[in-house]
């Protein structure tokens, strides 16, 4: 993990002004369904005074207004499949060009493969920012069904309470998902988290991991 110091002066000496990096701390909070990203996201984002973007969000509030974005995600959400790059990355540019005057961008269910992961680096390079790090839930499987099964009884949501539906989604996860991680580890940005315990102490492991890695 580089420090907050070395890569200051790492961006203060190798780029021109006009080229400088926006300070901006954009992160990536990452994990399995049901590791309890939603929720601590509300938590971080009211910390950090950050824009709290969950694609899942997104695409739940194009459902329930019917719109053509979410007529296309319908089907695979049902399934527990990923909804397509294509579609997930324009809605996801679209929300974080709203909010370009942001302190950060915490990142809740994006990016879900390495074709999203590079796609929102290049974007943030564009804007003149980057990805600030990513933090990962470590929950094991049984641990998230029985979480996802719980939250089903009142999230109201078809994918929540079919256990054939959930597995689903982890597989997905472990396919398609996990390889993100190690995109970021290469980078040095990855940290993983131990995601069980109380909805504070995870909190206050988050902030830990974000206060020494990554706010300057
Ligand atoms: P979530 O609320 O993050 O659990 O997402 C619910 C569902 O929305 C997922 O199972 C996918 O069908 C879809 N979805 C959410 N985010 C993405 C993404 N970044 N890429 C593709 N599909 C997504």
């Amino acid at each position: 993990m580089i420090s907050p110091l070395f890569r200051w002066i790492l961006n203060t000496f190798t780029r021109s002004d006009e080229n400088q990096d926006k300070i901006m701390l954009n992160l990536v909070l990452f994990g399995p369904p049901g590791s309890g990203k939603g929720t601590q996201a509300k938590k971080l984002t009211e910390k950090y005074n950050l824009i709290h973007i969950s694609t899942g969000d997104l695409f739940r509030y194009e459902m329930s207004n019917n719109t053509p974005l979410g007529e296309k995600a319908k089907a695979y959400m049902a399934k527990g499949e990923l909804v397509p790059d294509e579609v997930t990355i324009g809605m996801l540019e679209n929300k974080v060009n709203k909010h370009l005057d942001a302190k950060g961008f915490i990142f809740d269910g994006f990016p879900r493969n390495t074709v999203q992961a590079e796609a929102l680096d290049k974007f943030l390079t564009s804007k003149g920012t980057q990805v600030s790090g990513l933090v990962c839930l470590d929950v094991d499987d049984e641990e998230i069904i029985k979480r996802i099964l719980e939250r089903g009884k009142t999230s109201g949501r078809a994918d929540d309470n079919d256990e054939s539906i959930i597995r689903n989604r982890i597989d997905v996860y472990n396919q398609e998902t996990a390889p993100v991680f190690e995109f970021y580890k290469e980078q040095e940005k990855a940290q993983l988290v131990h995601g069980i315990g109380s909805i504070d102490e995870i909190f206050n492991r988050l902030c830990d991991a974000i206060n020494s890695n990554l706010v300057a």
